[in-house]
């Protein structure tokens, strides 16, 4: 049976020290990784130029085009550098410094941390908690001037250079799309990344604002709104319908709201990128105990397994491959997980989507037909990839959905979402011969076999006009 074993659930790796040579980027794109993400809050220009070149590269070698997401930082606090890791003691008094070099009017000796914000003593208030380290750190705001904010350390922990910090429930009045933003997007741009993921998307204008800049610099990368934080889900519903595709970014967000309200916000997300079709990231710690170790831990395959069951389209790793010891085994273990419940959907047909648009429809239609042939794949040749996404949207349960464009950046989209298969073909032409030649090169692929049922979805030309089109085709015995 051809149909059944491949994966549906896209997955993202995130570059690092572990896995930036070629020979290992080879290694990633062969075992299944369908996107690669830069994390610029820890990436240089020049890193940045010469990854995405061996990334395109190692795509050559392995014969699979990924994309390229680009991650960028958004209003994110960070401390300083740091020699060496400084031991926070639980009741130590210890000060965030927001203007280096400034005179201290105390006496005695703090210890004390740089921080990239300025104006946060202006954002902040007595009382407030700072939480350094994904939350590992907790600390009580006691007093603050103008160069200092004097903390005591309630939760202890060690320092070390360049550590995040949140703030629950303050609200930070840094720009959603920084300098350092536009300076890093530019060079994505010039280097043709796929994707730009925008961190702590506040308000869909935060959306807006970027995509105005990606198109007065020519670029057609699409983006992806990161919700980490609590005004995000207050605007939850906005910033889906302006984003292109949204990422969960459990990471910040479990430490930004109540811990027990990150599966219903989880849950909440998938449901609503569902219904509208836009393509969502479940991301973050999905494999952490696996940076140390080569076995993931029971909960962890349950979460991974939660995401694909809940028909997300992409699981993300971060940790995972940039600093740890099993990159590959992390993403072995992903496809084998995603796989399994995969299979488990196989027998759900689910409920339509309401969809209003008339195309929405004819695609809801095709997936109906496919539900009921065994055997069936459905084929849909696409420009911009709408079509495509459009019946991606309606999460066939068992037929996959092969992708044949014109375009490479369109291939590099379809990366990311469910149950794509995309295929490039150039140029198109006259529908019939289209469909003729991708079928073709399909067989010689393997990917479809003589006897298979093909669910067209194409135009069809009738004398000037095209018409959006379903045919039910049977595979033939090649004839030449
Ligand atoms: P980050 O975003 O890895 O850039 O922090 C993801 C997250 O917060 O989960
Ligand atoms: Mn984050």
């Amino acid at each position: 049976m051809p149909n059944t074993n491949r994966r549906r659930t896209k997955i993202i790796a995130t570059l690092g020290p572990a896995t930036e040579s070629e020979e290992m980027l080879v290694k990633l794109i062969t075992a299944g990784v369908d996107i690669v993400r830069l994390n610029m809050a820890h990436a240089k220009h020049d890193w940045t130029r010469m990854i995405i070149r061996r990334i395109r590269a190692a795509s050559k070698v392995a014969g699979r085009e990924v994309a390229i997401m680009m991650d960028i930082k958004g209003p994110e606090i960070r401390t300083g550098d740091l020699e060496i890791p400084i031991e926070l003691k639980a009741g130590e008094i210890f000060d965030f410094t927001v203007k280096p070099g400034a005179e201290r009017d105390h006496a005695e000796e703090v210890r004390s941390v740089d921080v990239n914000y300025r104006d946060l003593v202006n954002d902040i208030k007595v009382g407030d908690t700072v939480l350094v380290d994904s939350g590992l750190i907790r600390l009580e705001v006691l007093s603050k001037d103008q160069a200092h904010i004097r903390c005591r350390v309630l939760t202890p922990g060690s320092l070390t250079s360049r550590r995040h910090i949140n703030l629950p429930g303050v609200h930070v009045n840094l720009p959603s799309f920084t300098q350092k933003d536009k300076g890093d997007t530019l060079v994505g741009i010039e280097e043709g990344i796929d994707f730009v993921a925008l961190s702590f998307v506040r308000e869909a204008s935060d959306i807006e604002m970027l995509r105005y800049f990606l198109k007065e610099n020519g670029s057609r990368a699409r983006i992806v709104a990161k919700i980490e934080d609590q005004s995000a889900i207050d605007n939850l519903d906005d910033i889906i319908r302006a984003t292109d595709a949204l990422m969960v970014a459990r990471g910040d967000l479990g430490i930004e709201v109540p811990l027990q309200e990150l599966p219903v916000i989880q849950r909440r997300a998938v449901r609503t990128c569902l219904a509208i079709g836009r393509p969502v990231i479940i991301a973050t710690h999905m494999l952490e105990s696996m940076i140390g170790q080569p076995m993931p831990t029971r909960a962890e395959i349950t979460d991974v397994a939660n995401a694909v069951y809940e028909q997300a389209d992409c699981v993300m790793l971060s940790g995972e491959t940039t600093v740890g010891k099993y990159p590959l085994e992390c993403v072995h273990v992903l496809d084998t997980i995603a796989r399994r419940i995969e299979q488990e959907q196989a027998g759900d047909i689910p409920e339509p989507a309401v969809f209003t648009n008339e195309r929405m429809k004819v695609f809801r239609s095709a997936v109906v037909l496919a539900n009921q042939l065994p055997r069936c794949l459905i084929l849909v040749f696409t420009r911009h990839g709408t079509n495509a996404a459009g019946i991606a949207a309606h999460r066939p349960p068992v037929a996959p959905i092969l992708a044949v464009t014109d375009s490479l950046e369109t291939m590099r989209h379809l990366r990311m979402v469910r149950s794509v298969e995309p295929f490039l073909l150039t140029p198109f032409g006259d529908p019939e011969a289209t469909i003729v030649r991708a079928t073709t090169s399909l067989l010689k692929l393997g990917r479809i076999q003589p006897g298979d049922k093909l669910i067209i979805v194409s135009d069809v030309q009738a004398h000037e006009r095209r018409i959006d089109s379903i045919q039910l085709r049977n595979v033939e015995e090649p004839t030449a």
